[in-house]
């Protein structure tokens, strides 16, 4: 024997998903950023409102109306988490879909409860439906997302994988069943399970909100937001843990400074605003010439930094002349029809000469980034060759 009541665990869970969605409705009413929050919110309270009332009326006692209204429900809701999914991957819902899906639904479990009375029948259909919607949303879980959110996207898309095997076996049992015992047995326990995957359905959903916003602030906490470069803090933070791995793997660490010649002659001559864009710009440029294992970071103003692991002085260099040239190649246009175009000085320097410290390289290399500055600009030191100007000299 079950030793719980099963329709009140049904109604229980239901009341918890219209908890949650509740929680969802709120928080999507206030993050206006993040799309298909009041899709999927809404989807979870027809589901759980259909869940509160399968459990209060039990499944075989259900009076035609009754039937076929929960049957609209419950599609209308999960067609709705469909389009919350896509909305929220940021693809476009298709608004339709829900009430077809209803309407059919509808129209299918009328046909089975009230003008051919056939219960299994009814059933079987019905199970197709429910399937195909929810392998609709396991379809719209399964696109790439970043490491964090993909977790609660796989463990979404589980509750719905479990729910398509709940649906089908249960076409499978209600079909070879006979009894009305069995047939209770069946529905109760579909129920019970059913209630479960949803709910664990509209908790995914909650996860994957929660991940998106943690990676957001960490986005927003690390990187520069005009350039999305890796912003100061982080640029040490990084260093610090490079450094430290580097030292164990016995590998040299470069790092290159570089600066924006006559800055303020563009904003001065072209505004601010455009100024941004240059910045913006040579961000790109600068994160096109790296390598991947590369950091790019806004150390300050006009002036950006790269962690280059694995790399020495004159590796660097080369990678160092590409970005330069890059940048003093590529002209920006502006709106007037002017183009504006800048060049960088650049100082490098290696963890070979000075030791795997963030704080001493960056020192060293703004050394050499000087003597650039003071030797034309526009061109590419590192501290070797700066070290050798200094014994000619
Ligand atoms: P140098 O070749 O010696 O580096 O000359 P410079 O003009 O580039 O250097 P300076 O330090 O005199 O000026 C840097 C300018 O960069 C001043 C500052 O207003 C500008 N700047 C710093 N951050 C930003 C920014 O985010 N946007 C814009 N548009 N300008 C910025
Ligand atoms: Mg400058
Ligand atoms: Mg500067």
């Amino acid at each position: 024997m079950i030793p719980f009541d099963i329709r009140t665990v049904a109604f229980m869970l239901g009341l918890l998903s219209c908890l949650l969605a509740g929680m969802l409705l709120l928080t999507g009413w206030h993050l206006k950023s993040i799309r298909g929050i009041r899709e999927y919110a809404l989807g979870d309270l027809c589901i759980g409102l259909t869940f509160c009332v399968g459990g209060y009326y039990s499944p075989l006692a259900a009076d035609d109306e009754c039937m076929v209204l929960e049957a609209m429900v419950l599609t209308f809701g999960q067609s709705l988490r469909i389009n919350g999914i896509r909305a929220f991957n940021g693809e476009k819902p298709n608004l339709l879909l829900p009430f077809v899906i209803m309407i059919l639904v509808g129209i299918n479990t009328y046909w089975w409860v009230v003008v051919h009375t056939d219960a299994s029948l009814r059933a079987m259909t019905n199970s197709v439906f429910f399937c195909l919607i929810n392998l609709l949303c396991i379809r719209a879980l399964s696109i790439r997302t970043e490491t964090l959110v993909r977790m609660a996207y796989r463990l979404t898309g589980g509750a719905y994988a479990f729910l398509v095997l709940l649906i089908a076996l249960r076409a499978i049992a209600t079909l070879r069943t006979d009894s009305p015992a069995d047939h209770y047995y069946v529905n109760h326990g579909f129920l019970l399970l059913a209630s479960v995957a949803q709910f664990c359905a509209a908790f995914g959903f909650m996860l994957m909100l929660n991940y998106r916003l943690a990676a957001a602030l960490e986005h927003a906490a690390s990187c520069d937001s005009l350039t999305g470069a890796l912003n100061r803090r982080s640029l040490a933070l990084i260093a610090d843990r490079l450094c430290l791995q580097l030292t164990k793997l016995q590998q040299p660490l470069a790092l290159i400074m570089l600066d924006v010649d006559h800055f303020k002659s563009i904003n001065d001559r072209f505004g601010h605003p455009q100024g941004d864009d240059v910045l913006r710009r040579l961000a790109e440029l600068a994160r096109a010439s790296i390598r991947n294992t590369d950091y790019l970071g806004r150390y300050g103003g006009e002036e950006f930094c790269v962690l280059l692991p694995n790399a020495t002085e004159s590796e660097a260099l080369q990678i160092a002349e590409r970005m330069r040239n890059s940048i003093a190649n590529t002209p920006l246009p502006t709106e007037t029809g002017d183009t504006i175009t800048c060049t960088i000085s650049i100082g490098i320097c290696d963890s070979e000469h000075f030791g795997l410290d963030f704080e001493t390289m960056v020192n060293q290399a703004d050394k050499a980034l000087y003597y650039a500055k003071q030797n034309g600009r526009n061109r590419a030191l590192t501290v070797a060759q700066l070290n050798e100007v200094a014994v000619a000299a």
